[in-house]
């Protein structure tokens, strides 16, 4: 059984950036039915068994796979998010200056690549296999979990993730998203 882990903050805790409605509905909702539907779709086969990477290294383009590379998008964008006012550590911030010069060039950067993302998908910062920094963009459930690549952050522009709080505005939902991005998270991920 595949379950969906906790949220790692109360529901209200990232408003008004994010409202409770909307952690209620993409966490309560969209991510536990991702859960819900792996655990009936991949009962009485192989994929029962496995570890969650596993699944989604493992099975073809299709329902199981769309269903366990949502629940991982989800839960490593979740886990990314903080209220609490937080900065890359230095060895991190470093890398982003040596990439994109400063934080707010790389914060642009990744921005208008989540915005420009066509229909649903994620934004991703990854370390490259060269150890270098970039910014991917993934559509519907891809991820970098079948790459080379290393995810650090993301950012989720599925319409659900927004279209309560900002509607259609999904470039001020992206704007927002740097008041409650998990900088120690992200930091950790680097160092790892
Ligand atoms: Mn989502």
């Amino acid at each position: 059984m595949f379950t969906k882990p906790p949220l790692p903050y109360a529901l209200d805790a990232l408003a008004p950036f994010l409202s409770q409605e909307t952690l209620e509905y993409h966490s309560g909702k969209h991510h536990q039915t991702y859960v819900d539907t792996l655990n009936t779709l991949v009962t009485g086969t192989e994929y029962a068994s496995m570890t969650l990477e596993d699944v989604i290294v493992n099975a073809p383009k299709g329902p199981i796979f769309n269903n366990a590379a949502q629940i991982w998008n989800h839960t490593f964008y979740f886990d990314s998010l903080s209220w609490e006012k937080t900065k890359p550590e230095k060895e991190l911030l470093e890398a982003i200056e040596k990439k994109w010069g400063t934080l707010e060039d790389f914060q642009k950067a990744f921005s208008e690549k989540a915005i420009k993302t066509f229909g649903s998908g994620w934004a991703w910062l990854v370390v490259k296999p060269d150890a270098s920094l970039d910014i991917i963009s993934t559509s519907n459930a891809e991820t970098p979990v079948t790459t080379e690549d290393v995810p650090l952050l993301t950012c989720d522009v599925w319409e659900h993730a927004y279209y309560i709080d900002y509607r259609n505005a999904r470039a001020k939902y992206v704007e927002n998203f740097w008041n409650i991005v998990n900088w120690e998270k992200v930091s950790e991920r680097y160092m790892q």
